[in-house]
């Protein structure tokens, strides 16, 4: 199980001794099973929203809680525990280029602290079956296609069958076909339990899965609505 809420959360960046709010006062309530949409423009604060919840990066003012912890008090293995809730794919590729696919999710399946060999295989063999990509464990990056890179990467994410998927632009430069392979394989995990929060821009995606639409403009959420469309402002 894994609620997240945000309480007043903002997050603020200063360049060149200008200061902006990249979030700013943002309330949001996630609870488990939900399938979130976050949408806005580029710059509108959704990949900082995503870090901030995934506590890859903590707010500046405001809390976030995952089930009613603060998780930027969190340390050492209270941390650890609280960050194998997330599953998270980022907008840049995290796939390490010189390393094979079947290392890649190893890493990854130690990382979230599987230490036995036999356990993590078994793990990395899973979640490249969920993801439609069986045997490509011998392959590196490279040998992949964009799509097929973006379901590796998926695959990382749900190595350690996290409670909830953190996505960002996860379908940006594929194909439609690869978009809703993708969308299809989201609700599947949806439907069998996972929350999922997707920041995207596949417009015509959103409309036909009618799940719930957060919006932001300039970093705040000025649009919240279940089994919404994209450009919805409640
Ligand atoms: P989106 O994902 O909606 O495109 P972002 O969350 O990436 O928006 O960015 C929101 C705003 O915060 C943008 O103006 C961006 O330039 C700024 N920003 C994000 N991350 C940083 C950073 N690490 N340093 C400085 N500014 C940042």
């Amino acid at each position: 199980m894994a609620e997240i809420r945000l309480e007043n959360v903002s997050k603020r960046y200063t360049e060149d001794k200008r200061t902006m709010y990249a979030v700013r006062e943002v309330n949001l309530t996630i609870t488990q099973g939900e399938f979130v949409f976050l949408i806005g423009s580029s710059g509108a604060g959704k990949s900082t929203l995503l870090q901030l919840i995934g506590s890859e990066i903590y707010p500046d003012e405001g809390v976030v809680y995952l089930n009613d912890v603060n998780i930027a008090r969190l340390i050492g293995p209270w941390r650890t525990r609280a960050t194998r809730s997330f599953g998270i794919v980022n907008q840049q590729c995290q796939l390490i280029r010189k390393r094979t696919i079947g290392d890649n999710l190893l890493l990854a399946a130690n990382a979230g602290g599987m230490l036995r060999r036999s356990k993590s295989r078994q793990a990395v063999k899973k979640a490249l079956g969920i993801v439609g990509l069986p045997g490509v464990e011998t392959y590196y990056p490279a040998e992949l296609s964009i799509g097929e890179c973006r379901r590796v990467e998926l695959a990382r994410a749900l190595i350690n069958s996290p409670p909830l998927l953190l996505l960002d632009e996860l379908t940006a430069n594929l194909d439609d076909d690869n978009i809703w392979d993708l969308m299809h394989l989201l609700n599947e995990l949806n439907t069998r339990g996972t929350t999922i929060v997707m920041a995207t821009h596949a417009s015509q995606y959103v409309n036909i899965m009618r799940r719930r639409v957060v919006t932001l403009v300039d970093g705040r959420v000025a649009g919240d609505v279940k089994n919404g469309k994209y450009g919805d402002i409640v």
